[in-house]
């Protein structure tokens, strides 16, 4: 049965080798299976005649009916054309066209009776259809439709101009469709299971094929779309629920002892208590680890949750039990402090901790490798150079990604391939992104939330300033310095305007040192062009609290920790995202005292850019921000999808369709539950389906 939806879409009636080369080209259709699945962007009713008179500036479509009262050549050269006028009970319309003309005048002929169908021109006070569809009435036909004639939806397919020129258009597009449905009739294999179909009331997938290419109703239409976007959500809900079954029984290390290193830390190193959701989070990873089966876990909380703590204790756990860990992050100024600040949490302990980034120089990188693969170094922090080749662990049984949302799923993967029993493999993340979509995103790992935040929080004020209150913001900064606190002050870096924005910060940082000068003030630079040791230099300063300023670029956006630093100043925050500015105003309220975030913007906000900043101002919850955002800029652009490929889907919107993502997810469990490995009789065609899909590599980019 599956030979006919492979079959090669050249050997399909009104194809042929020639138009099949384009199709594959232009429109990625290979098969019978993808022309099926290449639906319409919308469809046309063209029995829904208007009056000539009628007909607005902003219609895409109309379909006119009258009596063809002239046709005339006119022009010449290229601007040579045949024009007809048609006038209804109600007005006249020119029908035009450019080429052809021989064929339409053999076709057209004055005092005949047509309905003409195409997108009106408006061009000096008359409107116009070029190159209409016509279709020539009886005689007798009249101004007036015949209200017996039902609605008929035609399908628009997109095309692009190499088609249109090679003869593929929307209506042969449609006509091949039609064909193909006639040879195949009764040869598009059902896959959903009839329990499934049944339980959800499911349109049969060949009718709701059907029913997308060509409607026979708008509500026979709807049960079409809700099928096709169901079948794939299910298949790929299976596919991500398989793969995580396999994840599970994949063996694991066991992490039988709480040992010294935990104990001790625990006892006398922990600088404050645990909160509550901490410690459950602890307790859920220990469980996972005492399985004998490899853990796959995500760790969500919002920023300052102190995600950071339990990745250190846990791996503390690793170490007890005789493995090495490590853990990734996406910038080097990140993994620096996370260095420093397991040096100094684990003072006094034996356990032997190092950092490896890209620009770790070569004579320390040999020797660090060297320890790395004798299992001397416990500890290894680092951003992607830990993903390098070299980079060789005796036996590595935990590995940390912080920030995962900064990383593709491919770079998940290889820590895993870090050796050849897979270590535990623990990914934080503060991005709170919807559920449906962390059902797809992150369908194959299991769950933990940190839902609290450490105690003594002050809420973080947030305020709204533009330029014009400049010197009143320097005065309040000089007011908390006095206090003794420290202040970030954020510009944007885009890529695309780099040297612009470069040039904004360079002049902002000149003001500000003017505005703070020394020796009563120091002001510490950091962007992205710096050399990594003079960045660190700088960053070590404002840490020390040498600086009272650190004026820097978003490279500070994640992670970075500076419990003293209270103030937030973000220039130009009209042109960061929501996710980016809920990050970068988590850089404060670290320690007890009160934070301030401050926006800064021009006088004039588009409309999307005063709702995100009024979104900031009225809410410091993450997932609140995280739904604000999702309606503004729509999935595609959320931070952690964009390398996940997920948004590719054919039909399905994760966002919009999310009660169907919700009920396909639950389909897959209860048939996993039943047949695991989809070996009986009854779950044949699913098995295959996925299998087919799994060759094709449909779903390569997501797990
Ligand atoms: P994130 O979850 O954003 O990575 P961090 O791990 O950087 O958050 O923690 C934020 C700050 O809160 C750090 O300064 C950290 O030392 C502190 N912190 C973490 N847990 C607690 C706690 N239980 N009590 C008090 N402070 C804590
Ligand atoms: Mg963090």
């Amino acid at each position: 049965m599956y030979d006919f939806l492979s079959t090669n879409i050249e050997y399909l009636k009104g194809v042929g080798p020639a138009r099949a080369q384009i199709l594959r080209q232009e429109a990625h259709i290979h098969t019978f299976e993808d022309l099926l699945y290449y639906f319409p962007f919308r469809y046309i009713n063209k029995n829904n005649v208007v009056k000539i008179a009628q007909i607005q500036d902003d219609q895409t479509y109309v379909t006119v009916r009258g009596r063809i009262v002239g046709v005339s050549e006119k022009g010449g050269g290229r601007q040579k054309r045949l024009v007809a006028n048609l006038h209804d009970d109600t007005g006249h319309i020119e029908l035009i066209w450019f080429s052809g003309i021989k064929w339409v005048k053999d076709k057209i002929k004055v005092g005949q009776w047509v309905s003409a169908f195409g997108k009106p021109n408006f061009f000096q006070h008359q409107f116009s259809l070029a190159h209409p569809d016509i279709e020539v009435l009886p005689p007798d036909a009249g101004f007036n439709a015949p209200a017996d004639r039902a609605a008929s939806l035609e399908p628009v397919y997109s095309t692009t101009e190499t088609m249109k020129k090679k003869g593929v258009t929307v209506k042969s597009l449609a006509q091949i469709t039609r064909q193909l449905f006639v040879s195949g009739a009764g040869a598009i294999p059902e896959v959903l299971p009839q329990s499934v179909l049944a339980k959800y009331g499911l349109l049969p997938r060949e009718a709701a094929l059907r029913e997308m290419h060509f409607p026979t109703s708008s509500e026979q239409w709807q049960k079409a779309k809700i099928r096709c976007k169901f079948e794939e959500l299910f298949l790929l809900q299976i596919n991500i629920l398989q793969n995580k079954l396999a994840k599970k029984q994949q063996p694991g290390f066991v992490f039988s002892d709480v040992g010294d290193h935990f104990l001790h830390f625990f006892n006398h190193n922990l600088p404050f208590e645990l909160t509550g959701a901490q410690k459950r989070v602890i307790r859920e990873i220990r469980q996972d680890t005492k399985t004998g089966l490899q853990m796959n876990r995500l760790l969500q909380g919002d920023v300052g949750s102190g995600k950071t703590m339990v990745a250190l204790m846990v791996m503390l756990l690793a170490i007890d039990n005789g493995f090495q860990t490590c853990l990734m992050a996406p910038t080097e100024i990140l993994a620096r402090q996370h260095h420093q600040s397991f040096l100094k949490n684990l003072k006094g302990m034996p356990v032997r901790t190092a950092l490896l980034c890209g620009a770790t120089p070569k004579a320390e990188r040999k020797p660090l490798l060297m320890a790395l693969a004798q299992g001397d170094i416990q500890i290894l922090i680092g951003t992607h150079a830990l993903l390098e080749e070299e980079v060789v662990f005796k036996n590595l049984g935990l590995a940390v990604i912080d920030e995962q949302h900064r990383f593709g799923v491919a770079q998940r993967a290889k820590l895993w391939a870090k050796n050849a029993k897979p270590p535990h493999v623990l990914v934080m993340t503060a991005t709170p992104i919807p559920r449906t979509l962390g059902m797809t995103l992150y369908g194959d790992l299991d769950t933990s939330v940190i839902d609290e935040l450490p105690p003594n929080r002050k809420p973080i004020q947030t305020l709204h300033f533009t330029d014009s209150a400049r010197l009143r913001v320097f005065a309040f900064m000089r007011d908390e310095i006095k206090k003794g606190r420290q202040i970030y002050v954020v510009y944007p870096l885009i890529k695309e305007s780099e040297n612009l924005d470069l040039k904004d910060l360079m002049d902002g940082f000149e003001a500000i040192s003017r505005a703070f000068p020394l020796p009563d003030y120091g002001v510490s630079i950091v962007h992205g062009q710096m050399k990594p040791d003079v960045k660190a230099y700088e960053m070590q300063r404002f840490i020390k609290g040498e600086t009272q300023i650190m004026v820097s670029t978003t490279v500070i956006e994640v992670g970075v920790d500076v419990p003293n630093a209270s103030v937030m100043v973000i220039e130009n925050s009209e042109r960061f995202g929501l996710a980016q500015l809920h990050q970068l105003r988590g850089r404060v309220g670290r320690g007890a005292e009160q934070s301030y975030c401050l926006l800064m913007t021009g006088d004039k906000l588009s409309a999307d850019a005063k709702k995100r900043i009024d979104t900031m101002v009225a809410t410091q919850d993450g997932f609140k921000i995280a739904e604000a955002d999702l309606q503004l800029r729509g999935p595609g652009d959320l931070q952690g999808t964009q390398q996940s490929g997920v948004l590719e889907l054919r039909v399905a919107d994760l966002v919009e369709d999310a009660p169907i993502v919700q009920a396909a997810r639950q389909a897959a469990m209860d048939i996993l539950a039943d047949d695991p490995t989809l070996a009986s009789e009854k779950n044949l065609p699913l098995a295959l389906e996925v299998n087919h899909r799994k060759r094709e590599k449909f779903w390569a980019r997501i797990s």
